[in-house]
């Protein structure tokens, strides 16, 4: 899409700290990191949020989640534990409309959150 700033992460016309890329998805570090590891995982298809999710693309969750167990393996969160957020919607505190999960790690998390 277009004028979405996450797909032009995708595409490479804006720049982000990559730090995994396969033909589904990509995972770039957060510019606003809110713990010592903050990562974004995105699909490259344009989705706007998990409301559009339906059973032609509902494999993109499984297969995000798995590129989070992995990465969580490789920054060293398995053991200590981590969180996966997703924002859905205003009310969700959404604030890019392409769908993305934060794997944020390395300091204790609150609950419940803001
Ligand atoms: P949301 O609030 O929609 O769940 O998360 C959007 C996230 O995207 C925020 O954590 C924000 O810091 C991050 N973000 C916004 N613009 C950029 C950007 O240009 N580059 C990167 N790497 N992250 C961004
Ligand atoms: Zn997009």
């Amino acid at each position: 899409m277009s004028d979405c700033l996450f797909c032009k992460i995708v595409n490479d016309e804006i720049k982000a700290s990559k730090i995994y890329e396969d033909e589904k998805v990509i995972a770039f570090n957060d510019i606003n990191p809110q713990s010592p590891v903050h990562i974004l995982v995105i699909p490259k298809q344009h989705i706007p949020s998990i409301n559009q999710i339906d059973e032609s693309n509902q494999s993109i969750i499984g297969h995000i989640h798995l590129v989070i167990n992995k990465l969580a393996k490789e920054k060293g969160l398995a053991d200590k534990g981590y969180r996966i957020v997703n924002n859905c919607g205003k009310d969700g505190g959404q604030t890019v409309n392409h769908l993305h999960f934060h794997l944020l790690g390395g300091r204790d998390m609150q609950w419940p959150p803001g």
